[in-house]
Order: C-alpha cells, then sequence, then structure tokens
C-alpha cells in the first residue's frame, strides 16, 4: 500500500540530494540562498524536491513526503491549487511585469480592504522584511522619533535594527545578531521580553519621546510557538496608545493564518500598522504594509516617507494573491482548517500521553508545534535549548517514513487546506513511530 513511494527507513536515500548540495555549495555560500534550508541544526544534507502537489512534496529521488512546512507558510491552500495555477497561468501569458498600476492591483486591494476591518489603505512590496523595514520607516516618519521597542523572542526578517537580540537585564539596547549591522543602528533597538507587562512598562517610560512604535508577532511563530495571552497584547496596545506610540502587528505569518484578519482580527486588536508577507502572494513573492488611511496617507508620493519597488505588485504576483485570498473567504475554510488541525494535534498529543513521552504541540489555527516540554512556553529563554536534539532526532526518523517538518525544531509546523484527513492520519502514524524510536531511554 505504498501508492505514493513514500520512503521506509530501510528505503530511505538522500543520493541525488547530497549531490545536488555538494554542487550547489560551489556555487552558493553554504549552497542555499537562505540559510535554515541548509539543515544544520538537522541530520544530513537539504532534501531536494522538484514538485509539490496537495500536500505532498516529491524529492530527486523519487520519494515522496507529507509536507507541514508549506513553504515556510505560504502554502496554506497546499501545493499547486488549481484555482491559483490558472489565475497565475492566464496573467503571465500577458507579461510579467509593466512597472505601470494594472487591474490585478485593485482587484486583490478591493478583497482585503473589503474584509479586513483593520486595513483602510495598503501597499504591496515584495518580501515580508520589505514590509516590515517599510513600516518602520513609516511608524519613524509618522512621529518624528526613531526608536523602535521590539520582543525578545519575535523574528521580524532580516531588516538591520531588528536582527539583534537582547543584551542581560530585562530592558536592554539591541546587541546585534549578525556581522554588518553597525551598533549605531542595533542602538536604535530596544528589546523587551515577551509576556512581561512592568519590562514594557518601564521601556516604555525610560524611552518616552523617543519611541516610534512598538513592533510584535502577535502569533510570535519564528522562535517556536510563544502563544501569548490576550491581555498582554491588549495591554500592549493601551500602553502604546498612552505614550503616543505606535504599535505594529507583524503578521507576516499569522496574517490570513489564523483567519482572514489574522491575529487582529482574531484577539479583535487594531494595531496602527499591520505587516503582510508568506499567504498573501499565494507562493508569489509579496509583501504589504498596510494602516488607516491617515497614517498611509504618509507614503510617498502622496505624503513624505519615501519607499518604492520596481516589481511591487507585478501582476502574476498579484493575481496568485488574489486567487488565493479569494478560496479563503469560503465560508468555513478557517473552521474546518482548524478542526483538521486539532484533531492531528490531538492524535499526537493522546499518543504522547499515553507514552508518557514529555512532548506537546501547542497550535493556533492551523499553526501547531512539536515541543519537547509540558510546560506552556511563552518566552523564548523558557524554550531548553538541549531538547533541540530530541528535534533533530525525531525529524530524521519522520523524513525516513515520509513526513516533512521544517528542518529546525524552533520552527512551527502548517496544515494546509490540501491535508486530507488521510493524509494526517497517515502521518500521524509515521510521526508516533518516529518519536518512539526519539525517546527510546528518555
Ligand atoms: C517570514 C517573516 C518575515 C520575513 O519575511 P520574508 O518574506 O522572509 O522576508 C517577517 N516577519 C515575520 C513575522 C515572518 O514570519
Amino acid at each position: 500500500m505504498n501508492q505514493r513511494n513514500y520512503p521506509t527507513p530501510s528505503t530511505f536515500t538522500r543520493s541525488r540530494s547530497g549531490e545536488l548540495f555538494e554542487e550547489a555549495k560551489r556555487y552558493f555560500p553554504g549552497g542555499v540562498h537562505s540559510p535554515v534550508r541548509a539543515f544544520k541544526s538537522v541530520q544530513g544534507p537539504p532534501i531536494f524536491f522538484q514538485k509539490g502537489e496537495g500536500c505532498h512534496l516529491y524529492d530527486v529521488d523519487g520519494q515522496a513526503f507529507v509536507d507541514f512546512c508549506c513553504s515556510w507558510g505560504p502554502l496554506i491552500l497546499g501545493h499547486c491549487p488549481p484555482a491559483v495555477v490558472q489565475r497565475v497561468q492566464e496573467t503571465v501569458a500577458n507579461g510579467m511585469s509593466f512597472g505601470t498600476p494594472t487591474p490585478h492591483d485593485n482587484l486583490i486591494g478591493k478583497l482585503i480592504l473589503d474584509h479586513h476591518r483593520y486595513v483602510e489603505m495598503i501597499r504591496f512590496v515584495s518580501s515580508g522584511t520589505e514590509a516590515v523595514m517599510s513600516a518602520i520607516r513609516l511608524a519613524r516618519g509618522v512621529t518624528g522619533r526613531s526608536k523602535v521597542i521590539k520582543f525578545e523572542g519575535c523574528y521580524h526578517g532580516h531588516v538591520d535594527s531588528l536582527l539583534v537580540k537582547a543584551g542581560s537585564g530585562l530592558v536592554t539596547f539591541g546587541i546585534s545578531t549578525s556581522a554588518g549591522i553597525p551598533e549605531s543602528f542595533a542602538k536604535e533597538t530596544i528589546v523587551v521580553p515577551l509576556a512581561d507587562p512592568a519590562a514594557l512598562e518601564s521601556a516604555l517610560r525610560d524611552h518616552a519621546g523617543d519611541v516610534a512604535c512598538v513592533i510584535v508577532e502577535p502569533v510570535p511563530a519564528n522562535n517556536g510557538l510563544l502563544l501569548q495571552d490576550v491581555e498582554f497584547l491588549q495591554l500592549l496596545r493601551n500602553k502604546t496608545r498612552e505614550h503616543g506610540v505606535l504599535l505594529i502587528f507583524d503578521e507576516v505569518i499569522s496574517g490570513f493564518r489564523v483567519g482572514f484578519e489574522g491575529a487582529a482580527g482574531y484577539y479583535g486588536i487594531q494595531p496602527d500598522i499591520l505587516t503582510f508577507g508568506k499567504i498573501i502572494g499565494g507562493g508569489m513573492p509579496v509583501g504589504a504594509y498596510a494602516a488607516s488611511r491617515e497614517i498611509m496617507e504618509h507614503v510617498a508620493p502622496v505624503g513624505p516617507v519615501y519607499q518604492a519597488g520596481t516589481l511591487s505588485a507585478n501582476p502574476v504576483a498579484m493575481a496568485a494573491g488574489f486567487a488565493t485570498l479569494t478560496v479563503l473567504l469560503e465560508p468555513g475554510f478557517y473552521e474546518n482548517l482548524a478542526a483538521k488541525t486539532q484533531r492531528f494535534t490531538a492524535h499526537l498529543q493522546d499518543f504522547c500521553n499515553r507514552r508518557g513521552f514529555e512532548v506537546t504541540f501547542p497550535s493556533i489555527g492551523s499553526i501547531f508545534w512539536p515541543t519537547f516540554t509540558r510546560q506552556h512556553i511563552r518566552r523564548s529563554d523558557e524554550i531548553d535549548g538541549s531538547r533541540m536534539e530530541l528535534f533533530k532526532k525525531m525529524h530524521l526518523e519522520c523524513l525516513k517514513r515520509g513526513v516533512y517538518f521544517g528542518p529546525s525544531g524552533y520552527e512551527v509546523g502548517f496544515v494546509s487546506a490540501a491535508h486530507m484527513d488521510a493524509d494526517l492520519d497517515f502521518a500521524a502514524e509515521k510521526i508516533c513511530e518516529s518519536l518512539d524510536v526519539t525517546m527510546k531511554g528518555f
């Protein structure tokens, strides 16, 4: 019963992937174009995939995998959803980019404005990083202030001043986590822990008058899944308003994922600026930032905050985004996806409980995180890094059985609309087998 050619522990191979990776290392730093793809945190060379269909990925060695990475989040409809592929093919036949406005812009713009209560105007860019970078510039332009407060454990793309972590102490200036970032840039960023109202308040108080914005992932999902209490997010809204500081919800992951209105809609909290990426482009490189009309009219050419892009809102990307978002608006879409995910993680959780494994699967909507602890983790410093060895083992055991997770224990998994109950049952069975092997002796 292996019509799909899933690997098994005795047949699994990476021979062709391994060869391609050796070749790629000659051309590209580390053989990749984004660091985590190099599989440094897990075992073996990265798998080279050549085809995706529904919830499945097919690699260059001819093996099939149930995909829980989904290109890191964009593919909420799975691979090659027919409605999206068709729309993209029709559009691309008429040209890939004109560097002018096109009717596609209006279609997706209207769709989002009509269905997102907090978006009055939006500007499209080409990546999540670019969206965040532009949103920060906008916040600075609107307030005339320079400092940014961010939370430890939130990722906002590779924007210079946001590639920082906290130093020692509760509220600190950022220390850059990458070479090539001037100290003066990192100093513009103040880093505070998540889920810590006192630290937030003292940062706002100590730097009153200097802070342009607070940026947060309302569903922090780039350093494990650090689900916050709604009270903390509400406090963040109230305190920023009190201090005249803009609140940015970075919804590059959560936007259109935990609901059409993302985390803002899910929690019913209105930020001042929102950033989008991933799902908004339906698999094409798209990002966007959005806000009230009043704030967005600070953006050029209406206002003084400059921001531009040669390929911004190109018709192919807009068509992919429009076709994807249209499906998301079908009645029951998010309810079905969340219910499926819930059933899947409950299956895994029951198994771990029966076995007495210290493993949990926190989730929200269709995002879940396999984590090797029983603790409810809200802050990055609560993650026990040494347990990542267990993820590493599980990752390999899952690969050998035809289940693909993103190659790091700090990454979340995604369920797509293309994951059918039978696929999830198959995957759950294989994950349970993998956990049995992984947890032997723990
Ligand atoms: C993925 C992500 C980004 C960066 O988006 P890119 O398209 O990779 O540049 C920024 N913020 C959050 C919350 C993300 O998840």
